[in-house]
């Protein structure tokens, strides 16, 4: 039988599953840090242990936490600063301020599905004894806000259990969770736990542990180069995202820091808009010679009355046509009152019209549960005319993947409307949960292309008032820049493109939520981006409660590269909906939903991605109707 465990000293073991599991071991005893997975069962039988006294954890996430059934009486020891996200998750699950708008992203959803019951809480320079070992805590924000590092002395050498903050000599498992406010929410702060992340991993250096074990990585003998090297290149990657940076228009105090580089784009004047423009809040309207309006992007009710002001002046007749150029909230939150208001065709980019027609389906930043009615779904080139303009419209993966674009041609100029894509110091891409991927003709390389090839006389961005342009040395400098990132950002990962690890859906569930009633089938997509240069192959497992069935087909799917796959489960929901999950709480029967009043049930989906397994990876809602 495979061995799945390493022995680092006498008493300590780490069993490799979808994470290093700490296994502290006196007699038949044992101490576990991060215990997940079904397979550590196997570990501990192998090792003779049948007392698994105490647990401790370094922090909330789903991937290091589920899985694994905690034995009756033992303690679970959790950081002090996130003991809500294990024993109250309900509380993060329920609340609509972590489902819907979405600017900040702390915590993560990548949350338990159920609590859990724990009995202990540590915050910096707790210390305690266990068997052979002495255990000492230290907080080491940046994967997570409340993550905590294990110091453990034991035979004679220290061990530093340090979370998610490190995977390997010079890298991390994903920078999604490092996406963090400075001066303002966590959307525009790209790699904005970065500092908080080294100030930990100085303080874990200080200690001057043996070998650092990482929750997701490998075993690292040598500590400093390990840091180092991360540091070293977190900095270039940091670099290379701030050099075409469309924040630094927006928010040019983040980067006093870069002021006067030479070796980033200079930021662009702008120029005036056509005089057959207006501007209110994120909407861009253009009049027709014949007086009659084509409106982009509806965020707020005062918009309306703004542009019933212009129908109230004279300036305009009717609106007779609506653009949605992408789904965040500030752009849509008032397309339903718009829409009751002036009666007119609503156009969207197809996949731009798949969220906003049913953003339930979704988890993404700044969404709005504000479902919008789509007339006409566009695909890339699609062309008509309004009135004297021709318009053409495109997918236009920039500041999020599902974003349009729409060039607009007439009276002498070539206009291009890109959304929140550009401002004149360049691309938009500082959330990471927008999906802003690298590589060949996705995400902004596609987008620049685009520019290059349409070569619009104005570009326009629903933020800004002036129109601007770019030249073809700034388009080239900016391929030039994503081509070095991608290579950057893939060293800094462990994976093989750097797409897995900034883009947190390239596994997700399609539909993020739906309803259910009793004795009903739901169907839930497992879609799976492939962003490798080889086929690669996927299986996924839903985490159903005991009495709910499920059909699949297939079970496992292989990818080609650089494509998507998807798994697609029917899943049967009993009469009585709503049961308990034993999800290893031995601490007797679990309320259930329905007796704690709640409807909404979390489903976690196992993931095993070319052999490695992922653990409960991703999750999908379901929402119990009365039925
Ligand atoms: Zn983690
Ligand atoms: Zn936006």
């Amino acid at each position: 039988m495979e061995t799945h465990y390493s022995q680092l000293s006498d008493h300590l073991y780490v069993h490799h599953g979808y994470v290093n599991i700490g296994i502290l071991r006196d007699g038949n005893c044992a101490l576990l840090i991060d215990p997940s997975g079904a397979s550590l069962q196997t570990t501990l039988s192998e090792l003779g242990i049948t007392q698994v006294e105490q647990i401790l954890y370094t922090h909330h996430h789903r991937d290091s936490a589920a899985g694994f059934s905690i034995p009756e009486n033992a303690r679970v020891g959790v950081p002090a600063a996130e003991v809500q996200w294990f024993s109250e998750v309900e509380t993060f699950w329920d609340d609509p301020k972590y489902r819907w708008h979405l600017y900040n992203c702390h915590p993560h959803n990548l949350m338990l599905a159920n609590s859990i019951h724990v009995t202990d809480t540590y915050a910096e320079g707790t210390q305690f004894r266990w068997g052979p070992a002495s255990i000492k805590v230290l907080d080491t924000p940046g994967h997570t806000d409340g993550s905590v590092t294990y110091l453990v002395d034991i035979d004679g050498q220290r061990f530093a259990f340090s979370g998610d903050l490190i995977y390997d000599k010079g890298k991390i498992w994903e920078l999604y969770s490092l996406q963090k406010g400075q001066q303002t929410t966590d959307y525009h702060g790209f790699l904005g736990a970065r500092d908080e992340l080294k100030e930990s991993l100085e303080k874990v250096r200080k200690s001057s542990p043996t070998a650092l074990i990482p929750t997701h990585g490998v075993v690292m003998r040598n500590p400093d180069a390990a840091i180092d090297k991360l540091f070293d290149n977190l900095d270039h990657c940091y670099d290379k995202y701030v050099s075409i940076s469309a924040l630094r228009h927006y928010f040019p105090k983040l980067f006093t820091e870069f002021e006067g580089r030479d070796d980033h784009m200079p930021i662009r004047e702008g120029k005036p808009p056509p005089d057959f423009l207006r501007h209110f809040g994120t909407t861009w309207l253009i009049i027709s010679e014949n007086r009659e309006a084509f409106v982009m992007d509806c965020g707020s009710p005062n918009i309306i009355k703004q542009i019933q002001q212009l129908q109230a002046d004279g300036e305009i007749s009717k609106v007779t046509q609506f653009w949605v150029t992408h789904y965040h909230d500030d752009h849509v939150n008032a397309t339903l009152e718009f829409q009751e208001t002036f009666p007119c065709e609503t156009i969207a980019d197809a996949i731009v019209a798949k969220v906003i027609t049913n953003p339930k389906a979704f988890r993404l930043p700044c969404i709005s549960p504000t479902v919008t009615r789509v007339d006409r779904a566009t695909c890339d080139g699609d062309s008509w005319q309004w009135n004297e303009f021709t318009m053409t419209a495109y997918h236009f993966p920039g500041q999020t993947y599902y974003h349009g674009g729409l060039l607009v041609e007439g009276h002498g100029v070539r206009m291009f409307f890109a959304g929140d894509s550009f401002t004149m110091a360049g691309i938009d891409d500082y959330c990471s949960g927008n999906r802003n991927l690298l590589g060949k003709d996705v995400g902004y390389e596609k987008c620049l292309r685009l520019i290059q090839e349409l070569k619009p006389t104005h570009i326009f961005n629903c933020h800004v008032d002036p129109a601007f342009d770019f030249t073809d040395e700034e388009i080239a400098f900016m391929l030039d820049t994503l081509a070095k990132r991608e290579k950057c950002y893939t060293d800094l990962f462990p994976w093989d493109h750097a797409n897995y690890g900034m883009d947190d859906q390239w596994v997700r569930c399609y539909p993020y939520e739906q309803e259910v009633a009793p004795c009903g089938t739901a169907q839930l997509r497992v879609e799976v981006t492939n962003h490798s240069s080889e086929p690669r192959t996927v299986t996924a497992q839903p985490i159903l409660p005991e009495t709910w069935s499920i059909e699949v087909d297939p079970a496992e799917t292989t990818i080609p590269p650089k494509a998507e796959g998807s798994i697609q489960f029917s899943i049967a929901i009993p009469k009585n909906g709503l049961v308990s999950f034993e999800q290893g709480e031995a601490q007797g029967p679990r309320p259930t939903a329905e007796e704690e009043g709640r409807k909404r049930t979390i489903i976690p989906v196992e993931i095993t991605y070319n052999d490695t397994p992922l653990g409960q990876f991703r999750e999908a809602i379901f929402v119990l109707t009365g039925g």
